[in-house]
């Protein structure tokens, strides 16, 4: 039983589940084509075939009335007073001269008076169908194999009369095979068209799928190739049904992929940069202070500079790990309505030491309500650690740094300000790329260039935006806006759960 089963399916996959879109298509317009039109001429066959034989038969019933006419009073002549039949079986040999037309005329008692066919030999006539109706001077038909020639016949007969009074019966017959073959030249015509119309039918779907097939094969063939490294390829589009804009959005995955490789691999090629510098100088100081000769002092101090290097790849494979982390898996997982306030308040009092040191007065300025936003405490945190760390870095001593929040327009904004050495507009558009330094002098030693990278990445996981604003030689506003959220202190006792 299993086994019978699993030949089915074999068969099956094999007739169909394996073959191609084009073949399924094909095969089931056919196949639907050829039973609609074979229905179709079927039934338009056999209304011809009838009507082609209502036709005949009325016009076979039409003649032996004429002809019972015509012969009435000839036959009067012959039949009471026995003169020649010559006149009137010439007659009924002018109707039937070169056709297969037999006309054969009866007396009142069905006995043969004479007949057009010479294969016809005297003999009185059974009460067949037609007869019988023609001396009841009504009108039918009968089809039956004819005894004198052993054919199908179609025969039809009519009373003859003479001033109301019946005299005999004319019978005309023709071969069933005029009348078949006529039907049968209706039903080649009609088959043929049925044909035609099926054939037509298999060739606008093979065209049709070919339109719809090819350009899936290409599609096909070209995501292999991409697959296997040529991240160039690309299909062309035709037209803007389905297929066409499946090709352009295959096109935008292809070149977002080649351009997200690309820029992974640039990460990874700055990345290494980056820590060649640091890692050269501390193998330098490693291999110094391998000298037994060197006095304690240098020694101190390549210790010192070497503890440096080394904390300074520490922050670089922290940023780089945050970096990284951040493509992998966003911040939004722990995100969650949070107050902004005492969150970015904890960050620039951490600060405060730093600034102290640097001579630069920072300032906070929350606003007075609660702002809160859906972020998460963490990201929170670093975005406004990288601002904050990068507008002391870059403003001289005497200068000021203010960190505000406040509300506007259905945003949380924070901005941090410095009267720092502000950026020279021509790098502005790319400061916020991953290892982008606007200035060497500066901020070379202790950065990577990741930070604002970073910061700008996680407020868009939030949902929020991130500009700058900067006048070289006066300062530089970061403005960061998030949409508010309503904090689940806000939210009534039923509804923290789902708003949390
Ligand atoms: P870095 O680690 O070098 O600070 P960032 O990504 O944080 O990297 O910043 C990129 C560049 O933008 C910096 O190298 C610096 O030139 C410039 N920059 C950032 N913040 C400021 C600022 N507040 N004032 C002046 N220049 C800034």
């Amino acid at each position: 039983m299993r086994r019978r089963f699993k030949d089915i399916a074999t068969l099956w996959r094999a007739l169909w589940a394996d073959r191609g879109l084009a073949t399924k298509f094909v095969l089931a317009y056919a196949f639907v084509g050829f039973l609609v039109v074979a229905s179709l001429v079927w039934q338009a066959g056999s209304q011809l075939a009838r009507a082609i034989e209502e036709e005949v038969e009325h016009e076979l019933e039409l003649r032996a009335l004429i002809i019972a006419g015509t012969l009435g009073s000839d036959v009067e002549d012959m039949v009471v007073h026995g003169r020649s039949p010559r006149e009137v079986l010439n007659l009924m040999q002018q109707f039937s001269e070169g056709t297969d037309t037999r006309i054969s005329f009866y007396d009142r008692s069905l006995r043969l008076i004479f007949s057009t066919d010479p294969a016809v030999q005297p003999h009185t006539a059974e009460m067949t169908a037609e007869m019988k109706a023609a001396l009841a001077l009504q009108e039918q038909h009968d089809i039956r194999v004819d005894p004198w020639s052993q054919e199908t016949r179609l025969f039809v007969a009519a009373p003859v009369l003479h001033e109301e009074e019946l005299l005999g019966v004319v019978q005309i017959s023709i071969p069933w095979a005029i009348v078949q073959a006529r039907i049968n030249a209706q039903w080649t015509a009609l088959i043929v068209a049925g044909i035609l119309a099926v054939l037509g039918n298999v060739l606008v779907s093979f065209w049709l799928t070919r339109s719809i097939v090819r350009p899936l094969r290409l599609l096909t063939q070209t995501a292999r190739e991409i697959a296997g490294g040529r991240m160039d390829r690309r299909v062309p589009v035709h037209g803007r049904d389905e297929v066409g804009m499946l090709a352009v959005a295959f096109n935008e995955m292809a070149e977002q992929l080649q351009q997200r490789i690309e820029r992974e691999r640039l990460f990874i090629g700055n990345a290494s940069h980056e820590l060649r510098s640091p890692l050269t100088s501390l193998k330098l100081r490693l291999e110094m202070l391998q000298d037994p000769s060197l006095p304690p002092d240098r020694r101190q101090r390549y210790l010192e500079e070497a503890y440096r290097e080394a904390e300074r790849l520490q922050q670089l494979a922290d940023r780089l790990l945050d970096f990284t982390r951040l493509q992998v898996r966003p911040e939004t997982e722990t995100a969650k309505p949070l107050d902004l306030a005492p969150v970015v308040g904890e960050v620039v009092d951490s600060f405060a030491f730093r600034a102290a040191q640097a001579g630069v007065r920072l300032r906070y300025e929350p606003s007075a309500q609660a702002l809160t936003a859906r972020v998460s405490e963490e990201g929170l945190r670093t975005i406004v650690q990288n601002l904050v760390d990068n507008a002391l870095k870059y403003t001289p001593a005497g200068g000021e740094v203010t960190v505000r929040l406040f509300p506007d327009d259905g945003q949380v904004v924070l901005q941090v300000e410095d009267t720092g050495e502000g950026i020279p507009p021509e790098h502005l558009p790319y400061i916020f790329e991953p290892f982008y330094r606007a200035n060497h002098s500066r901020s070379g030693k202790h950065s990577a260039g990741l930070g604002l990278s970073i910061a700008k990445r996680l407020v868009e996981t939030f949902g929020g935006t991130i500009r700058v604003q900067s006048t070289v030689g006066q300062g530089t506003t970061f403005t960061v806006s998030f949409p508010s959220a309503v904090s689940s202190e806000e939210l009534p006792e039923g509804e923290k759960q789902a708003g949390a």
